[in-house]
Parts: C-alpha cells; sequence; structure tokens
C-alpha cells in the first residue's frame, strides 16, 4: 500500500504531530499526575516514594522525573497474592472497580497479575486504535485473528480497538490452523493479526493445502506482535512474500500497555506513543539517560493513563536505541531503530562477546535455502562456550548442504563474533510453534 499523506493518516492528528516542546511539557504534566495518583491510591507506591525521600509535589522538572524511583517485575511478585487478594498493595482501585484480569507469561519467573478497571480497559483499546490506525486498518477491514484468547492479554485489546475504529473483526481463536485459513479465504478477510512465527506457520500450512496466502487471500496487511520478527528485516521479507502483504511490528507488554508501533512508511523501526507513555532510554552500565540515537540502553516505561495498577518507571528490559531522523510520516512521536533487538536478560555474554538472538534471526531467515525454523543453544564443552545452530534445508536445496554451511558460518561470524557449530535437519522436523517460539537456550550453568 502507497504510504497515504495528510491528516487522514493519524488516529489522533493533533497529539501525534504536537511539536516536540508541546509534547514535553504534555509528557511532564501527566507523569506528576499518576505519580500523585499512585501516591494517594497505593501503599506500595507511598512507600516506595516516601522511601527515596520523595513527594509527588517534589516533582517540576525532567531532573526530578529521573530521580523517582524505578519498579521491577521481582518488586511485582513479592506484593502479589496478598490482601486485597490477589494484587496487594499496588492496587489503587478499590477492588469491585477492577473489571479485565490478565497475566504475564511467567517465562521469567512467578507469572504477575495484571488488573484493570473498565476504564483501563478503554485505554488498551484507545492505544491499539493508534497503532492499527496507522498501519493503515480501517473501517472497510474485516479483521481475521488466529488467536485463542485466554488469560494473556495478547490480541485482546486489538480485537477490542478493531471494533472501536469499525472494523470487523473475526474471532478464530478455537479453530485448528487449516480451518482459520479457509475461513479466511471464505470471508475475504484483508487483515490479520497473529505472532511473526505463526504468520509464517500459516503461510506454510496453506500452502500444503493447496492455498497460495499471497495469490488466493485478500490479506493485505499483518500486524506482528509478541515477538520482535517483524523488525527483523529478512523475517519482514519472508512474510510480506509469503503473503503478499504489508507487515507491520508493534510492541508492548502487559504491565506496560501497548506503547510502540511501525507506521505504514514503515522507517524500520518503532514509533513510541508518545502521548500515552514515557518512555526513557537507560544506559545499562551506568544508568544515566540516553537521549542521543546510535546508542544501545534499556527501556524505562511510565503509562500516563493507567489506573488500578499503575505502571510508573517500569524497568522493561528491553533493549533499543533511538533513531537518528524523523519519520518521512509526519508524525512527532520518536522511533526506535530496528524495533527492540532483545531483553537485557536474553543479550547473553557467549565466549566474552555480546550476543543478540535477533542477530542471529536476521541471518538465518536472510537464506532462501532454510525453512524458517531454527534453533540455537549454547552450551559448556570443557571451559569454552559451545554454541550450536539447527536449521532446517528446504527439500529442493538438500544437495546446497555444504554452500550453505560454509555460507551460514561465514555470515554469523561476520554479524555476531561467533563461530557456530551448524546441523542441519530435515524438513519439517525442526518442533512448530503456535504462539511464542522459544528458539534459544542456554544450557550452561547460571552463577
Ligand atoms: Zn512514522
Amino acid at each position: 500500500m502507497a504510504h497515504v499523506q495528510g491528516a487522514d493518516q493519524y488516529w489522533n492528528p493533533v497529539l501525534e504531530t504536537l511539536p516536540i516542546e508541546k509534547l514535553l511539557e504534555l509528557q511532564l504534566l501527566k507523569f506528576k499526575r499518576i505519580v500523585q495518583w499512585a501516591y494517594d491510591n497505593s501503599k506500595f507506591h507511598r512507600r516506595l516514594y516516601r522511601d527515596a525521600g520523595l513527594e509527588p509535589c517534589d516533582i517540576r522538572t525532567w531532573e526530578d522525573v529521573a530521580k523517582v524511583p524505578k519498579v521491577e517485575k521481582a518488586m511485582m511478585r513479592e506484593i502479589q497474592r496478598k490482601d486485597p487478594f490477589p494484587y496487594g498493595d499496588m492496587l489503587c482501585v478499590p477492588l469491585e472497580q477492577v473489571t479485565e484480569f490478565h497475566q504475564t507469561s511467567g517465562t521469567t519467573g512467578q507469572a504477575v497479575y495484571q488488573p484493570d478497571t473498565w476504564q483501563d480497559w478503554e485505554w488498551w483499546s484507545e492505544s491499539w486504535s493508534y497503532i492499527m490506525y496507522a498501519q493503515g486498518f480501517r473501517d472497510t477491514d474485516r479483521i481475521f485473528i488466529p488467536f485463542g484468547y485466554n488469560i494473556f492479554v495478547a490480541f485482546w485489546a486489538g480485537h477490542y480497538a478493531g471494533e472501536k475504529m469499525g472494523c470487523e473483526v473475526v474471532p478464530g481463536g478455537v479453530l485448528d490452523t487449516e480451518a482459520r485459513i479457509l475461513k479466511m479465504q471464505e470471508l475475504k478477510a484483508t487483515g490479520l493479526m497473529a505472532t511473526p512465527t505463526y504468520v509464517l506457520g500459516m503461510a506454510d500450512k496453506a500452502r500444503a493445502m493447496g492455498i497460495d496466502p499471497a495469490q488466493d487471500l485478500c490479506i493485505s496487511k499483518i500486524l506482528c506482535a509478541g515477538e520482535p520478527g517483524a523488525s527483523i528485516p529478512a523475517t519482514k521479507r519472508r512474510i510480506e512474500g509469503a503473503w503478499g502483504a504489508k507487515v507491520y511490528d508493534h510492541v508492548g507488554a502487559t504491565e506496560i500497555g501497548a506503547w510502540g508501533y511501525e507506521c505504514t512508511a514503515q522507517p524500520g523501526g518503532l514509533h513510541v506513543n508518545e502521548a500515552l507513555f514515557l518512555v526513557e532510554l537507560e544506559d545499562m552500565d551506568t544508568g544515566e539517560l540516553i537521549t542521543e540515537p546510535g546508542k544501545r540502553g534499556k527501556l524505562v516505561m511510565t503509562a500516563f493513563d493507567r489506573q488500578a495498577q499503575p505502571c510508573i518507571r517500569f524497568d522493561s528490559k528491553d533493549v533499543a536505541e533511538w533513531a537518528d531522523k524523523p519519520c518521512p510520516c509526519g508524525r512527532s512521536f520518536r522511533w526506535i531503530k530496528g524495533g527492540v533487538v532483545g531483553r537485557a536478560d536474553d543479550i547473553t555474554k557467549v565466549k566474552g562477546v555480546l550476543l543478540a538472538p535477533s542477530a542471529i534471526e536476521e541471518v538465518v531467515r536472510s537464506f532462501p535455502e532454510l525453512s524458517d525454523e531454527f534453533e540455537v543453544e549454547v552450551a559448556k564443552k570443557g571451559d569454552l562456550d559451545d554454541i550450536t545452530l539447527r536449521v532446517e534445508l528446504l527439500p529442493e536445496d538438500a544437495g546446497n548442504r555444504e554452500s550453505v554451511e560454509a555460507r551460514l558460518v561465514d555470515q554469523l561470524r561476520l554479524k555476531t563474533n561467533l563461530r557456530y557449530n551448524i546441523e542441519f535437519f530435515d524438513y519439517g522436523t525442526l518442533p512448530r510453534h503456535t504462539l511464542k517460539a522459544e528458539r534459544f537456550k542456554d544450557l550452561r550453568a547460571k552463577h
């Protein structure tokens, strides 16, 4: 789709093009307001701020914002499962005002509960409307969501935002992949939302059924979330090629909200919704704020308007860097180059070198001879770290194994400065994933 110019490309034309100084003024105002709200209504926040010697009225400038203590996931785990059950001291509203329950996946430890009020839920839909509108979704779209909604927030808010914007939303939850593909074809669905892993898997399945997603289906745009794939150029190209559709990334988290999105200009990164969120970038070693482009740091997030369980200076552990130029779409919201490149926890040191799993994905997906699936395993061999990459050769390239291996080892060394053992598998034998793929395994003892 061509990039549309004009005010009708923005969900909120006023806020999305607000001059930067006005935006900063608004952010400071909203930051003070949410800190005051949390201080007045939650014991957890009152304790946190008092222990730091801080009262909400002390926050006057941006320097003061940086003094507000950060909140980590571990702190939330500690206070939950207690009164008022199950949310504990962080809850800012009477329990009866909570209308939505979700939780984190718990892949990094005990799950964190997330209560929302009806007003918070409306805020979720609003934040998703910014995303979907920026990606070209309109009231003329019929959106298919091939996802079994459950206790995770994933795609729930996308569903409601679709309705709020006047789109027609088809919940494809309990159907299996084959039935979902047939339903999309039958209804001539124009939009799709899923994880990049599943979108690629669906294309594979469709082809096996004799349906070419690019030719035989009407999907023109795909919103990807849950994994960084749609911001990794080689993965994006694969999905766009398979579906004959535009693919856009979105990023968010249960505890924070839907804070980042790609627009139709596809600048090579994600806008931060600066009207609804404060996103700070922090140096991982020194803790200093990073404002200049090109320097990677960890994102610290605040949701200005979420009330039941506020998110104020939450240490997201997501790693990113600011872009060096404005986006051609005309939004004044800043954008992060290349999306979220990984989590501070995942970016491990292997043989003393920092390794982001997304760098491996970029290399693997740039090889047309390989399937979409792969696995990485880091283990100890004696005193040394040993990395194994498992890939699948497509049947028609089975004879090219040696040449693929040599080029793969070369490319990986170039992009990640590390040497890999490559293991080839027959096409279709590595595990297939419907949700987030766990492709990176670290078998070294943790210290
Ligand atoms: Zn843009």
